[in-house]
């Protein structure tokens, strides 16, 4: 099933990208556990060298496993293709490298996962890169962050860790008219949620490590392009529209034409940082995402139960999911992501970071863990763990204050989840 545009999700995350093993009739995805591939003559393995002919020649650069999940993700996106990486984080790393170097910006939602606030404001500056934090709300602080120095624009589409949902369509906008890429980050809201590339994103990155493997085994990521830039429009993007010295002078995106980020990503990307997913992460990933669709649903049935019922609690001052009428954001979830806001959300106790502290170890259920996205559902004091090298500003903007918790509802019953939280309260608030 190559070609599967005209079949439903459903269908897509069961089979996209997959077929029968041509030589044994496997009907599962078989885990090709092996570092190297065996080249059919000395001219086969020079034309796969000079990238004239597709095909495997070793495990950092392309695996047949790990490119049955890249194909099944891109197709759930709606992408032209993708490329898996060794986590989130490196997806994220793998996506900026074809567009930046030295001196260059990315302009970036300052709502963002803490783990990235961290990879953007502080360790990309080690490659003379740097990232223009921006609010998202504010449109025109958005365009005026833009320079000539810039290269991307970074969302994610619903922002952990506070359920903030972003208005993709305005940032691609903004993007279109500067000429750059929008990347966003669509770990939270998963393609079943949201399609970022039907709101005029370019690039999209995951974290495969939460919702797409969603039983917590393995890490990996991806990223997915739409296949709609041109790269050679303007001058800013010379790693994929000038000669590669690498490549005897090939010009990625004449010769590839649309395809040129996706073949940049495996032949430059893959082979020089070595960022790769093993295709036994690959092989739990494809287990995990063909129920996605069915996880989701009831991940978005118990969390608007669960947020519901926080909202009435007086023990609990706020909770920020925007799938409640009461959130700023719900008018956007008709737009942006249809199927609902995602599972993720925080809430603020009475009692502050000691009551906080409280009630994650007076759980049950729930578990403490630096996770999301699993079938489990799970909490975690932001302030003093995964956001606890920012500042309070950037925890304040980043919706991790310390009085708040995040939490990733899992595929529980809810009834069972709503009485675990109700007798933490009382251990957190008496
Ligand atoms: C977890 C996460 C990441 C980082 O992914 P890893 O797989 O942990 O490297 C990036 N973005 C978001 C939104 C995430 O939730």
């Amino acid at each position: 099933m190559s070609d599967g545009t005209s079949y439903g999700f459903d269908t897509l995350q069961i089979h996209a990208g997959a077929r029968p093993d041509s030589d044994t009739g496997a009907r599962q995805t078989p885990i090709y556990q092996t570092t190297a591939y065996v080249f059919r003559s000395a001219d086969h393995a020079a034309a796969l060298f000079n990238l004239q002919e597709v095909g495997y020649i070793y495990s950092r650069l392309t695996n047949p496993t790990v490119a049955v999940l890249a194909e099944r993700i891109s197709t759930l996106e709606g992408g032209i293709g993708g490329v898996c990486c060794s986590s989130g984080h490196a997806a994220q790393i793998m996506a900026l490298f074809p567009l930046m170097g030295p001196g260059l910006n990315v302009v970036s939602s300052n709502r963002l996962y803490g783990g990235t606030v961290t990879q953007f404001g502080r360790t990309i500056h080690r490659f003379g890169w740097s990232a223009k934090f921006v609010d998202t709300e504010n449109l025109e602080e958005v365009d005026a962050a833009v320079d000539e120095n810039t290269r991307a624009l970074f969302c994610e589409s619903i922002a952990n860790p506070g359920g903030y949902i972003t208005d993709i369509e305005a940032l691609a906008k903004i993007a279109d008219k500067h000429g750059l890429p929008l990347i966003v980050d669509n770990t939270s809201a998963t393609p079943f949620l949201c399609k970022p590339i039907d709101h005029g994103a370019t690039l999209i990155v995951h974290s495969t490590t939460k919702y797409l493997t969603g039983n917590g085994t393995v890490t990996g990521g991806a990223i997915v392009d739409s296949g709609i830039f041109d790269w050679s429009a303007n001058d800013k993007f010379p790693s994929l529209s000038q000669p590669e010295p690498a490549y005897h002078g090939l010009k990625f995106h004449e010769t590839f034409g649309p395809l040129a980020y996706m073949f940049h990503g495996i032949a430059v990307g893959l082979r020089d940082l070595g960022m790769t997913m093993n295709p036994q992460a690959a092989h739990y990933t494809l287990l995990g995402i063909e129920t996605l669709s069915l996880r989701m649903k009831k991940h978005v049935e118990n969390a608007e139960k669960v947020a519901a019922w926080l909202e009435k609690d007086p023990r609990v001052e706020s909770v920020t999911y925007a799938g409640l009428p009461s959130s700023p954001y719900y008018d956007r979830i008709a737009t942006v992501c249809p199927k609902g806001a995602g599972a993720l959300f925080t809430f603020a106790v009475k009692g502050g970071y000691e009551a906080c502290v409280k009630l994650v170890d007076s759980l049950e259920i729930f578990s403490h863990v630096a996770n999301l996205g699993d079938t489990r559902s799970l909490i975690i004091h932001s302030a003093s763990t995964t956001h606890r090298q920012l500042t309070p500003d950037q925890q304040r903007a980043a919706g991790a204050d310390p009085n708040v918790v995040r939490v990733s509802i899992g595929i529980e019953d809810p009834d069972d989840l709503i009485a675990d939280l109700d007798k933490a309260l009382t251990a957190a608030t008496s």
